[in-house]
């Protein structure tokens, strides 16, 4: 039987890479999921799509709505949705770019939870994706760097705060995912993302989702706390061995 039959899943960040591959892995273990993105034409069936911008406190609560609509109650929070802006010195970091990055990924993250942990049945689990990048900082991504180190103290906060309580949670802390993430990054230069990826074997969205299923299906007195994960030729965002191309 699949492992999480009669289960329910939100996934935000739906639409691509690790959301995408995580809605559709959570699917396949027998849950009913309900993505969210702003590109809502993007999130794949089963998943059922939901409009959802994470900066937007109205959106969030219209998605909150609708997903319990449709759910009635979840076992499963995913907060994937992120982005990163610009791999430049701080000189170089704008108003605008700082809050876009700081409201995706720490206030939406943070959103999200506060308005779905109530309806989080007992036993259920809140999956941040983090990143290395909140653990270690590289050069030239110093906003991005500050947001996942946030993710990463919120997740310990909140672990506190749900102690004794019936809900697990975990920060999952990815290094190189080829995704749309590079593309996202360098504002569409395709040329300058596909170079991220060159000459290295980075993971895949399927290789995360995988680390998310096994944090979700372990017995229900354990709880996965951290779960760090780097492309084997990679030793911190900042530090990859490439072979020639
Ligand atoms: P991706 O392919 O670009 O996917 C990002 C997802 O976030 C998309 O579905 C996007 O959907 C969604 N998103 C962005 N802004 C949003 C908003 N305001 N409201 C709702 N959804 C929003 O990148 P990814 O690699 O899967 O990244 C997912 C997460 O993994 C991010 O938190 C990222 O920081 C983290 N991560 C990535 C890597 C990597 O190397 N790729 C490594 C470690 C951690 P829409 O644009 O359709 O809204």
């Amino acid at each position: 039987m699949p492992s999480l039959e009669g289960k329910s899943a939100v996934v935000t960040g739906a639409s691509s890479g690790i959301g995408a591959a995580t809605a559709l892995v959570l699917a396949r273990e027998g849950a009913g999921v309900v993505g969210g993105a702003r590109r809502v034409e993007r999130i794949q069936p089963p998943a059922v799509a939901l409009e959802l911008d994470v900066t937007n406190p109205g959106s969030c609560e219209r998605f909150l709505q609708a997903a319990i609509d449709e759910l009635a109650a979840v076992d499963i929070l995913v907060n994937a949705a992120g982005l990163a802006l610009g791999r430049d010195l701080f000189d170089e970091s704008t108003e605008d770019d700082e809050r876009t990055v700081l409201e995706t990924n720490v206030n939406g993250l943070i959103r999200m939870t506060r308005l779905f942990l109530p309806h989080i049945r007992d036993g259920g689990y809140i999956v941040n994706i983090g990143s290395i990048a909140g653990r270690q900082a590289y050069e030239k991504a110093a906003v991005y760097v500050a947001s996942k180190f946030a993710v990463r103290g919120f997740t310990y906060a909140l672990r506190e705060d749900l102690l004794g309580r019936p809900i697990h949670i975990t920060t999952v802390d990815a290094g190189l995912v080829e995704s749309e993430f590079s593309r996202v990054r360098f504002r569409g230069d395709a040329e300058t993302a596909g170079k991220v990826y060159e000459g290295v074997d980075a993971m895949t969205p399927e290789d995360i989702a995988d680390c998310i299923r096994f944090a979700v299906t372990r017995p229900p007195h354990m709880n996965v706390d951290e779960i760090v994960v780097k492309a084997l030729a990679q030793s911190s965002g900042g530090r990859i061995v490439r072979t020639e191309t």
